[in-house]
Parts: structure tokens; C-alpha cells; sequence
């Protein structure tokens, strides 16, 4: 009755608002991050299992939202499996670990800039937008098309890929932040950027670098498993697995957590998921009907 009358506790609107802050951000972290790692990574780039088209879309259209062009990014990870650390590799720890975290975006070695373009948040949708607004002068033909060539006939696909789509797609963000949250909008936004991209670019550092975690595979790489990096990029962390069997939906292979094959369970139990690749050691987890064909374990 007391606090009735006094109308709300003081403070009541602030805790509101905190755990809409943390809450909201734990789910968008989530459906993007899993856009990057189960759409752009394991469906587009390495054709791990298949799934009906609306799926990918929305799959494609949360990685879209932080990970620049569906394309750019598939043609680019294939090239660094094809050339994992020799010359070709877009990003390799034999250019400095910084360099591999995302220095070679914009071009430098310098660990100052790239720890402060790491801090950006938006510093890729600025290099999305460079890449862009070079590729309209004519300067940036898109050779990457000649590595997605099984892609370049999906519509969204060819959408997202278009000059200044993705750029686009960003400013909607921002203008969705600002009006519902103002400032905050825009801090929590960029906390999402900032985990996104760091978490993404970490697999190509750390997951490069043999001071980090260990190597259950000899691939005459740098690739390592460090399962602290797998809580925090959906399973993306087991990446000497990944070297190892580029095409396996399944990174972690038994050795611990790997959050985006736990969606492709669920996404098998009902159905939404089939024609899964796994290496053959481990195709006992799945029944028959889900597997994928004799197919080459590419890249
Ligand atoms: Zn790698
Ligand atoms: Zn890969």
C-alpha cells in the first residue's frame, strides 16, 4: 500500500532499462554471431549441410548485419584455407598477430591502429563503405565473384554483394538505435559491433597462434583449438578441427563446446537442417537420412 502511494521505487526505471540493455543485447549477440558462424561460414563457405532457402536468407541476413558482404567474406576464407599462412592468405600471424586481427583490412602492421580500429566498433562498415565507393570508381572489380561461383546465382546473395547495400543496411541500424534508445542506442550498438567483429577477427589471430590453446591435428599450419575462444565465437574456436575437416559441421569433433552445432542439432530435429558433412569417424551421431553425400571435403 505504502509503495503504492508513493508511486514507483526510485530507481525502478534504471533497473528496467539495465536488463533490457543486457538482455536485448545477449539475443542480438547471439542470432548475429550465429549469422556469421552457421550462415556465412559453415553454409555458404564450406557447404556443411543444407537448409531451404528462407533459412539461409535469414541466416545470411544476421551475419549481412556486421560482417560486410556475404561474398566478399566467402571468397575471402576460401582463399585463406586454400592458402592458410603462405603468400595469398589474406591473414596470416606470419604478418604480426595485430596484422591478422584486423589489420589487414585497412592495410597496416601497426599495432596502435589496429588495436584502435579493433576499438571502433563501426571501423569495418567504414572499410565496407572505402570497398564500396572504390568499386563504383572502377577501381575494385569484383574478382571475388570467381570464387563464389556455386553462390552468385542466390538473389539476396547478388543483393548484398551490390555497392553500398551493406552500407545501407548499417545506417538502418544506427537509425533504429538512435530513435529507440538515443545514446544508448548507439552505445549498446556499438558494444554489438565491437563484440562481433572482435570475436570474428580473434579466430584468425588467436586461432593462429601457438601460444593460444593446442593442436589435435597436424596440418602444417598455425591453427589451433583454444576452447575459451569457442564460448565466446559460437564454436568457431576448435579452428585446428576446422583446418583439419573445413567442410565438418561440427568444429568442436567431441573436444568441447561448439554453440553453432548445437543449433544444427536443433535445426535437424526439426527437419530445417539435412545433408549434414561430418568426418567419417564421427557419423555415428547422426541418422542416416541427415547426411551429407560422398561429397570432397573442400574449402
Ligand atoms: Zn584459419
Ligand atoms: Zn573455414
Amino acid at each position: 500500500m505504502i509503495a503504492a502511494a508513493a508511486g514507483p521505487l526510485p530507481g525502478a526505471a534504471f533497473v528496467v532499462g539495465a536488463l533490457t540493455f543486457v538482455l536485448t543485447w545477449l539475443v542480438a549477440s547471439a542470432l548475429l554471431g550465429l549469422g556469421n558462424t552457421v550462415g556465412y561460414h559453415r553454409l555458404l563457405t564450406h557447404r556443411s549441410f543444407a537448409t531451404p532457402r528462407p533459412v539461409r536468407w535469414l541466416l545470411t541476413l544476421f551475419g549481412a548485419l556486421h560482417s560486410g558482404s556475404p561474398l566478399t567474406w566467402v571468397a575471402l576464407h576460401r582463399q585463406h584455407h586454400t592458402r592458410s599462412d603462405a603468400d595469398g592468405d589474406p591473414h596470416s600471424p606470419r604478418e604480426g598477430f595485430w596484422h591478422a586481427h584486423c589489420g589487414w583490412l585497412i592495410g597496416t602492421k601497426n599495432p596502435v591502429l589496429c588495436v584502435l580500429f579493433a576499438l571502433s566498433g563501426f571501423g569495418q562498415q567504414a572499410a565496407v563503405l572505402m570497398h564500396d565507393l572504390r568499386r563504383l570508381a572502377g577501381n575494385n572489380p569484383p574478382v571475388w565473384l570467381e570464387i563464389t561461383k556455386d553462390l552468385n546465382d542466390d538473389p539476396v546473395l547478388r543483393l548484398l554483394d551490390t555497392p553500398l547495400v551493406i552500407p545501407a543496411l548499417f545506417l538502418v541500424q544506427l537509425g533504429l538505435a538512435v530513435a529507440i534508445g538515443g545514446g544508448w542506442g548507439v552505445l549498446w550498438l556499438w558494444l554489438l559491433h565491437v563484440a562481433m567483429t572482435n570475436g570474428s577477427w580473434a579466430v584468425n589471430s588467436v586461432g593462429h597462434t601457438t601460444a593460444f590453446g593446442h593442436e589435435s591435428h597436424d596440418n602444417r599450419d598455425t591453427s589451433r583449438n583454444v576452447p575459451w575462444l569457442a564460448w565466446i565465437t559460437f564454436g568457431e574456436g576448435w579452428h585446428n578441427n576446422h583446418h583439419r575437416y573445413p567442410r565438418s559441421a561440427w568444429h568442436a569433433l567431441g573436444e568441447g563446446p561448439d554453440p553453432s552445432w548445437w543449433l544444427l542439432r536443433a535445426g535437424m530435429a526439426t527437419g530445417l537442417v539435412r545433408e549434414v558433412w561430418l568426418p567419417k569417424a564421427q557419423r555415428d551421431v547422426l541418422p542416416e537420412a541427415l547426411r551429407a553425400g560422398r561429397r570432397k571435403n573442400r574449402a
